[in-house]
């Protein structure tokens, strides 16, 4: 299998504004390819919980947001990054595979005004994590991989990946955002 690997600071792309995908264009298989490109490379990841198109060098406004982020806010702990062994049959049902939510083109249509502090990391700014203050809940209307339109409200963790996303596709990065750097181990984005 071919793993892209990750867009890493200091790259430009991820400080550049992503571009509009067209409704034409979604359901292309240049696009397609890039949509299941990312999912590969987001579930390659030791801890990622999203991914979007411009850290894989493509500055296309796309992201992808991990089931995972939900199982967290349960207050699950992650399983994905529990290694098995391929022979191993019994290990391997136990394995989760996350749904990767697609959004295309988002416009942020609420956003709160009380704001949450929590870590964040991203996959891009490998060994950073930092403190950052956002929006507790958040609605976005985005077009799915099949280039239908769907409009999803979120809070806590969730609308954190997202806005974390979201950013991506403006060129800012978390470290922008942070009021406060840290040292240890979260999941990313
Ligand atoms: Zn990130």
């Amino acid at each position: 299998m071919s793993i892209v690997s990750i867009v890493q600071l200091p790259t430009k792309v991820l400080r550049e504004k992503a571009r509009e995908v067209s409704a034409k264009e979604i359901t292309s298989p240049r696009i397609q390819e890039l949509i299941s490109r990312m999912k590969k490379t987001l579930a390659a990841s030791e801890n990622g919980v999203g991914l979007a198109a411009p850290q894989i060098g493509e500055s296309l406004q796309i992201f992808l947001v991990s089931e995972e982020a939900e199982e967290i806010d349960k207050g699950r702990p992650p399983t994905v990054t529990e290694a098995s062994p391929p022979q191993d049959p019994e290990t391997k049902l136990q394995k989760r595979t996350w749904r990767y939510d697609v959004f295309i083109n988002p416009k942020i249509k609420k956003i709160s005004r009380k704001k949450n502090e929590f870590p964040e990391g991203c996959l891009s700014v490998v060994g950073k994590f930092g403190i950052v203050p956002r929006p507790e809940k958040i609605t976005v209307e985005a077009y799915d991989e099949n280039g239908k339109k769907f409009v999803r409200s979120a809070t806590k963790f969730v609308a954190r990946v997202i806005q974390h996303e979201l950013d991506h596709l403006q060129g800012v990065l978390f470290i922008d955002k942070a009021t406060q750097m840290l040292a240890s181990e979260h999941n990313t984005s």
